[in-house]
Protein backbone atom coordinates (compact mmCIF):
# COMPACT_ATOMS: atom_id res chain seq x y z
CA UNK A 1 0.00 0.00 0.00
CA UNK A 2 1.34 3.02 -1.22
CA UNK A 3 0.50 6.42 0.63
CA UNK A 4 1.02 8.77 -2.77
CA UNK A 5 -2.49 7.85 -4.27
CA UNK A 6 -5.27 8.84 -4.31
CA UNK A 7 -8.18 6.40 -3.16
CA UNK A 8 -11.46 6.50 -4.65
CA UNK A 9 -14.28 4.43 -3.71
CA UNK A 10 -18.16 4.78 -4.47
CA UNK A 11 -20.53 2.87 -2.49
CA UNK A 12 -24.16 2.28 -3.37
CA UNK A 13 -27.04 2.44 -0.48
CA UNK A 14 -29.51 -0.62 -0.72
CA UNK A 15 -33.07 0.23 -2.29
CA UNK A 16 -35.19 2.38 0.23
CA UNK A 17 -37.34 0.16 1.66
CA UNK A 18 -40.34 3.48 1.67
CA UNK A 19 -41.14 3.41 -1.77
CA UNK A 20 -43.92 5.86 -3.18
CA UNK A 21 -47.66 4.57 -2.96
CA UNK A 22 -50.73 5.92 -4.43
CA UNK A 23 -53.79 4.77 -4.58
CA UNK A 24 -56.26 5.00 -7.34
CA UNK A 25 -59.87 3.12 -8.38
CA UNK A 26 -58.48 1.06 -11.15
CA UNK A 27 -54.86 -0.26 -12.05
CA UNK A 28 -53.55 -1.46 -14.87
CA UNK A 29 -50.79 -3.54 -16.44
CA UNK A 30 -49.76 -3.73 -19.74
CA UNK A 31 -46.72 -6.45 -19.80
CA UNK A 32 -47.92 -9.83 -18.40
CA UNK A 33 -50.80 -11.34 -19.89
CA UNK A 34 -51.22 -13.59 -16.69
CA UNK A 35 -51.44 -10.87 -14.28
CA UNK A 36 -55.17 -10.04 -12.99
CA UNK A 37 -54.42 -6.62 -13.60
CA UNK A 38 -53.32 -7.08 -17.60
CA UNK A 39 -55.53 -4.48 -19.53
CA UNK A 40 -56.52 -5.36 -23.16
CA UNK A 41 -58.65 -2.23 -24.57
CA UNK A 42 -61.32 -4.60 -24.36
CA UNK A 43 -61.12 -4.49 -20.57
CA UNK A 44 -60.36 -0.84 -20.16
CA UNK A 45 -63.64 -0.18 -22.05
CA UNK A 46 -65.39 -2.56 -20.09
CA UNK A 47 -64.31 -0.76 -16.85
CA UNK A 48 -64.55 2.72 -17.69
CA UNK A 49 -65.92 3.02 -20.85
CA UNK A 50 -69.29 0.81 -20.56
CA UNK A 51 -70.29 3.45 -17.43
CA UNK A 52 -69.83 6.19 -19.41
CA UNK A 53 -72.62 4.92 -22.26
CA UNK A 54 -75.10 3.61 -20.07
CA UNK A 55 -74.75 7.59 -18.17
CA UNK A 56 -75.21 9.07 -21.15
CA UNK A 57 -78.27 7.13 -22.36
CA UNK A 58 -79.75 8.01 -18.83
CA UNK A 59 -79.23 11.53 -19.88
CA UNK A 60 -75.52 12.05 -18.01
CA UNK A 61 -72.98 14.11 -20.19
CA UNK A 62 -69.68 12.24 -19.15
CA UNK A 63 -65.53 13.25 -19.78
CA UNK A 64 -62.88 10.95 -20.37
CA UNK A 65 -59.37 12.42 -19.99
CA UNK A 66 -56.05 10.79 -20.72
CA UNK A 67 -53.40 12.65 -18.72
CA UNK A 68 -49.81 11.54 -19.22
CA UNK A 69 -46.28 11.96 -20.81
CA UNK A 70 -45.45 12.01 -24.72
CA UNK A 71 -45.54 8.28 -26.12
CA UNK A 72 -47.14 6.54 -22.42
CA UNK A 73 -50.08 5.34 -24.32
CA UNK A 74 -52.58 8.70 -24.26
CA UNK A 75 -54.09 8.08 -27.90
CA UNK A 76 -53.88 4.47 -28.00
CA UNK A 77 -56.38 4.69 -25.13
CA UNK A 78 -58.56 7.55 -26.26
CA UNK A 79 -58.81 6.95 -29.22
CA UNK A 80 -58.02 3.32 -30.07
CA UNK A 81 -60.22 1.54 -32.71
CA UNK A 82 -61.73 -0.32 -29.95
CA UNK A 83 -62.62 2.14 -27.48
CA UNK A 84 -64.30 4.56 -30.14
CA UNK A 85 -66.02 1.87 -31.70
CA UNK A 86 -67.93 0.25 -28.42
CA UNK A 87 -68.79 4.13 -27.76
CA UNK A 88 -70.20 4.32 -30.69
CA UNK A 89 -71.96 0.90 -30.23
CA UNK A 90 -75.26 2.51 -29.50
CA UNK A 91 -77.07 -0.60 -30.23
CA UNK A 92 -76.10 -2.45 -27.72
CA UNK A 93 -78.38 -0.24 -25.73
CA UNK A 94 -81.58 -0.26 -28.33
CA UNK A 95 -84.21 -1.59 -25.72
CA UNK A 96 -84.27 1.80 -24.45
CA UNK A 97 -87.77 3.73 -25.00
CA UNK A 98 -86.03 6.11 -26.98
CA UNK A 99 -88.18 6.36 -30.36
CA UNK A 100 -85.11 8.38 -32.41
CA UNK A 101 -81.87 8.69 -31.37
CA UNK A 102 -79.41 11.21 -33.40
CA UNK A 103 -75.64 10.70 -32.64
CA UNK A 104 -73.13 13.97 -33.87
CA UNK A 105 -69.44 13.41 -33.49
CA UNK A 106 -67.01 16.66 -33.71
CA UNK A 107 -63.54 16.40 -33.26
CA UNK A 108 -61.34 19.40 -32.43
CA UNK A 109 -58.05 20.47 -31.49
CA UNK A 110 -56.53 23.29 -28.90
CA UNK A 111 -53.35 24.45 -29.50
CA UNK A 112 -52.09 28.10 -27.61
CA UNK A 113 -55.77 28.34 -26.13
CA UNK A 114 -56.94 28.80 -29.79
CA UNK A 115 -59.59 26.66 -31.33
CA UNK A 116 -59.36 24.64 -34.89
CA UNK A 117 -61.96 22.10 -36.05
CA UNK A 118 -60.35 18.87 -37.03
CA UNK A 119 -62.96 17.48 -39.38
CA UNK A 120 -63.42 20.53 -40.92
CA UNK A 121 -60.67 21.60 -43.24
CA UNK A 122 -62.07 24.56 -44.77
CA UNK A 123 -62.35 26.95 -41.58
CA UNK A 124 -58.64 25.60 -40.59
CA UNK A 125 -57.29 27.29 -43.77
CA UNK A 126 -59.15 30.33 -44.28
CA UNK A 127 -59.63 31.86 -40.75
CA UNK A 128 -55.93 30.90 -39.78
CA UNK A 129 -57.46 27.83 -38.13
CA UNK A 130 -59.15 29.33 -35.40
CA UNK A 131 -62.54 29.30 -33.79
CA UNK A 132 -64.56 31.36 -31.40
CA UNK A 133 -65.75 30.14 -27.72
CA UNK A 134 -68.61 31.82 -27.10
CA UNK A 135 -71.23 30.92 -23.58
CA UNK A 136 -75.20 30.31 -24.48
CA UNK A 137 -76.84 31.83 -21.28
CA UNK A 138 -78.64 28.21 -21.44
CA UNK A 139 -76.26 25.39 -23.64
CA UNK A 140 -73.37 27.03 -22.24
CA UNK A 141 -70.22 27.20 -23.96
CA UNK A 142 -70.04 26.29 -27.06
CA UNK A 143 -67.53 26.75 -29.90
CA UNK A 144 -69.05 28.65 -32.96
CA UNK A 145 -68.99 27.16 -36.50
CA UNK A 146 -67.69 23.53 -35.33
CA UNK A 147 -68.85 20.79 -37.74
CA UNK A 148 -70.52 18.24 -36.14
CA UNK A 149 -70.67 14.89 -38.32
CA UNK A 150 -74.03 12.52 -38.12
CA UNK A 151 -72.97 9.35 -37.60
CA UNK A 152 -75.08 5.81 -38.48
CA UNK A 153 -72.44 2.85 -37.14
CA UNK A 154 -69.03 3.13 -35.63
CA UNK A 155 -67.67 2.92 -39.37
CA UNK A 156 -68.85 6.66 -39.46
CA UNK A 157 -67.14 7.41 -36.79
CA UNK A 158 -63.77 5.39 -37.42
CA UNK A 159 -63.12 7.66 -40.64
CA UNK A 160 -63.88 10.10 -38.69
CA UNK A 161 -61.02 9.78 -36.25
CA UNK A 162 -59.31 8.93 -38.64
CA UNK A 163 -59.90 12.01 -40.51
CA UNK A 164 -59.38 13.94 -37.39
CA UNK A 165 -56.14 12.45 -36.41
CA UNK A 166 -54.52 13.01 -40.20
CA UNK A 167 -55.83 16.58 -40.01
CA UNK A 168 -53.95 16.50 -36.66
CA UNK A 169 -50.88 15.75 -38.38
CA UNK A 170 -51.06 17.36 -41.27
CA UNK A 171 -51.26 20.66 -38.92
CA UNK A 172 -48.05 19.40 -37.70
CA UNK A 173 -45.95 19.26 -40.54
CA UNK A 174 -42.91 21.86 -39.88
CA UNK A 175 -44.13 22.14 -36.27
CA UNK A 176 -42.04 19.88 -34.38
CA UNK A 177 -44.69 17.03 -32.79
CA UNK A 178 -47.64 19.74 -32.68
CA UNK A 179 -50.19 16.97 -32.11
CA UNK A 180 -48.04 16.86 -28.21
CA UNK A 181 -48.62 20.31 -27.67
CA UNK A 182 -52.08 20.30 -28.30
CA UNK A 183 -55.23 19.26 -27.01
CA UNK A 184 -57.80 17.02 -28.68
CA UNK A 185 -61.40 16.39 -27.77
CA UNK A 186 -63.59 14.18 -29.54
CA UNK A 187 -67.23 15.15 -28.43
CA UNK A 188 -69.66 12.99 -29.32
CA UNK A 189 -73.38 14.65 -29.00
CA UNK A 190 -76.50 12.24 -29.05
CA UNK A 191 -79.71 13.14 -28.54
CA UNK A 192 -82.93 10.90 -27.83
CA UNK A 193 -86.31 11.83 -28.48
CA UNK A 194 -88.67 10.05 -26.29
CA UNK A 195 -92.69 9.64 -25.45
CA UNK A 196 -94.66 10.04 -22.51
CA UNK A 197 -98.25 9.81 -21.35
CA UNK A 198 -99.35 12.43 -18.71
CA UNK A 199 -102.85 12.82 -18.10
CA UNK A 200 -103.88 10.53 -21.26
CA UNK A 201 -101.96 12.99 -23.50
CA UNK A 202 -98.60 11.99 -25.56
CA UNK A 203 -96.10 14.19 -25.61
CA UNK A 204 -92.67 13.77 -27.39
CA UNK A 205 -90.03 15.17 -25.57
CA UNK A 206 -85.80 15.31 -26.32
CA UNK A 207 -83.06 14.92 -24.55
CA UNK A 208 -79.60 15.54 -25.43
CA UNK A 209 -76.38 14.40 -23.94
CA UNK A 210 -72.14 14.50 -24.75
CA UNK A 211 -69.28 12.70 -24.26
CA UNK A 212 -66.09 14.03 -24.26
CA UNK A 213 -62.81 12.06 -24.95
CA UNK A 214 -59.92 14.27 -24.51
CA UNK A 215 -56.53 13.32 -25.62
CA UNK A 216 -54.43 15.74 -23.60
CA UNK A 217 -51.14 17.66 -24.12
CA UNK A 218 -48.38 15.77 -23.17
CA UNK A 219 -47.59 16.07 -19.55
CA UNK A 220 -44.16 17.00 -19.24
CA UNK A 221 -45.53 20.27 -20.74
CA UNK A 222 -46.88 20.96 -17.28
CA UNK A 223 -43.36 22.16 -16.16
CA UNK A 224 -43.32 25.90 -17.45
CA UNK A 225 -40.48 26.28 -15.73
CA UNK A 226 -38.91 23.78 -18.30
CA UNK A 227 -39.59 25.78 -21.14
CA UNK A 228 -37.79 28.87 -22.58
CA UNK A 229 -37.52 31.16 -25.56
CA UNK A 230 -39.89 31.32 -28.67
CA UNK A 231 -41.40 28.28 -26.41
CA UNK A 232 -42.63 30.11 -23.63
CA UNK A 233 -45.62 31.35 -24.41
CA UNK A 234 -46.80 27.89 -26.15
CA UNK A 235 -45.28 26.48 -22.82
CA UNK A 236 -47.19 28.44 -20.58
CA UNK A 237 -50.22 28.08 -22.46
CA UNK A 238 -50.25 24.57 -22.06
CA UNK A 239 -49.17 24.76 -18.87
CA UNK A 240 -52.13 26.58 -18.10
CA UNK A 241 -54.62 24.19 -19.47
CA UNK A 242 -53.36 21.04 -17.69
CA UNK A 243 -52.71 22.97 -14.66
CA UNK A 244 -56.26 24.64 -14.46
CA UNK A 245 -57.82 21.43 -15.64
CA UNK A 246 -56.10 20.11 -12.71
CA UNK A 247 -57.44 22.32 -10.53
CA UNK A 248 -60.96 22.18 -11.38
CA UNK A 249 -61.12 18.44 -11.17
CA UNK A 250 -59.46 18.55 -7.75
CA UNK A 251 -62.09 21.46 -6.64
CA UNK A 252 -64.52 19.03 -7.88
CA UNK A 253 -63.38 15.81 -5.50
CA UNK A 254 -63.19 17.98 -2.98
CA UNK A 255 -67.11 18.94 -3.69
CA UNK A 256 -67.71 15.18 -3.16
CA UNK A 257 -70.07 13.28 -5.18
CA UNK A 258 -72.94 14.97 -7.51
CA UNK A 259 -70.97 18.22 -7.24
CA UNK A 260 -72.38 18.82 -3.81
CA UNK A 261 -70.48 20.22 -1.32
CA UNK A 262 -70.39 18.22 1.89
CA UNK A 263 -69.94 21.15 4.19
CA UNK A 264 -72.73 23.93 2.76
CA UNK A 265 -70.82 26.78 3.86
CA UNK A 266 -67.83 25.65 2.30
CA UNK A 267 -67.86 27.82 -0.85
CA UNK A 268 -65.51 26.53 -3.48
CA UNK A 269 -64.56 28.48 -6.23
CA UNK A 270 -64.29 26.36 -9.80
CA UNK A 271 -62.07 28.33 -12.26
CA UNK A 272 -63.50 27.12 -15.54
CA UNK A 273 -62.79 30.30 -17.42
CA UNK A 274 -59.00 30.34 -16.87
CA UNK A 275 -57.96 28.12 -19.37
CA UNK A 276 -60.24 27.30 -23.27
CA UNK A 277 -60.03 23.59 -22.25
CA UNK A 278 -61.96 23.75 -18.46
CA UNK A 279 -64.07 26.23 -20.38
CA UNK A 280 -65.24 24.07 -23.42
CA UNK A 281 -65.72 21.35 -20.64
CA UNK A 282 -67.67 22.93 -17.95
CA UNK A 283 -70.79 21.36 -18.50
CA UNK A 284 -69.38 17.73 -18.74
CA UNK A 285 -67.22 18.38 -15.39
CA UNK A 286 -68.67 17.98 -11.81
CA UNK A 287 -72.51 18.37 -11.69
CA UNK A 288 -74.19 15.89 -12.61
CA UNK A 289 -71.80 14.91 -14.95
CA UNK A 290 -69.42 11.56 -14.93
CA UNK A 291 -66.08 12.54 -15.26
CA UNK A 292 -62.98 9.80 -15.63
CA UNK A 293 -59.27 10.20 -16.11
CA UNK A 294 -56.94 7.78 -17.26
CA UNK A 295 -53.11 8.92 -16.31
CA UNK A 296 -50.76 6.71 -18.73
CA UNK A 297 -47.19 5.96 -17.90
CA UNK A 298 -44.23 4.35 -19.27
CA UNK A 299 -42.61 1.11 -17.71
CA UNK A 300 -39.08 2.61 -18.12
CA UNK A 301 -36.80 3.53 -15.32
CA UNK A 302 -36.05 6.75 -17.77
CA UNK A 303 -39.12 7.77 -17.27
CA UNK A 304 -39.28 7.65 -13.48
CA UNK A 305 -39.66 11.70 -12.57
CA UNK A 306 -42.31 12.23 -15.79
CA UNK A 307 -44.22 9.11 -13.98
CA UNK A 308 -44.25 9.85 -10.50
CA UNK A 309 -45.32 13.79 -11.53
CA UNK A 310 -48.19 11.82 -13.17
CA UNK A 311 -49.05 9.77 -10.67
CA UNK A 312 -49.06 13.04 -8.14
CA UNK A 313 -51.09 14.78 -10.99
CA UNK A 314 -53.88 12.15 -11.02
CA UNK A 315 -53.64 11.69 -7.23
CA UNK A 316 -54.93 14.90 -6.97
CA UNK A 317 -57.88 14.27 -8.85
CA UNK A 318 -59.10 11.77 -6.24
P1 LIG B 1 -49.26 9.35 -26.50
O1 LIG B 1 -50.57 9.62 -27.13
O2 LIG B 1 -49.31 9.40 -25.00
O3 LIG B 1 -48.14 10.21 -27.04
P2 LIG B 1 -49.43 6.86 -27.95
O4 LIG B 1 -50.83 6.51 -27.64
O5 LIG B 1 -49.14 7.42 -29.30
O6 LIG B 1 -48.84 7.84 -26.83
O7 LIG B 1 -48.54 5.56 -27.67
C1 LIG B 1 -47.18 5.45 -28.05
C2 LIG B 1 -46.95 4.09 -28.68
O8 LIG B 1 -47.14 3.05 -27.73
C3 LIG B 1 -47.90 3.80 -29.82
O9 LIG B 1 -47.21 3.10 -30.82
C4 LIG B 1 -48.95 2.90 -29.19
O10 LIG B 1 -49.55 2.06 -30.15
C5 LIG B 1 -48.17 2.14 -28.15
N1 LIG B 1 -48.98 1.82 -26.95
C6 LIG B 1 -49.39 2.72 -26.03
N2 LIG B 1 -50.09 2.12 -25.03
C7 LIG B 1 -50.12 0.82 -25.33
C8 LIG B 1 -50.68 -0.34 -24.68
N3 LIG B 1 -51.36 -0.24 -23.52
N4 LIG B 1 -50.53 -1.54 -25.28
C9 LIG B 1 -49.85 -1.64 -26.45
N5 LIG B 1 -49.28 -0.61 -27.11
C10 LIG B 1 -49.42 0.62 -26.57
Amino acid sequence: LTMASVRVAVRVRPLNKRGKTFSFDFSYDSTDRGSPIFASQERIFHDLGSDVLKAAFDGFNACMFAYGQTGSGKSYTMMGDTVSKALSDFSALSKSDAVSFRTEVSYLEIYNERVQDLLNKRTTATDGGCLRVREHPRDGPYVENLSKHLIYNHRDMEDLIILGNANRTTASTGMNDLSSRSHAILTISFTQVKCSAKNLNWSKYSFKVKIHLVDLAGSERADATRTTGTRLKEGANINKSLVTLGSVISALADLGVGGQSTNKKKQIFIPYRDSVLTWLLKDSLGGNSMTTMIATVSPADVNYGETLSTLRYASRAK
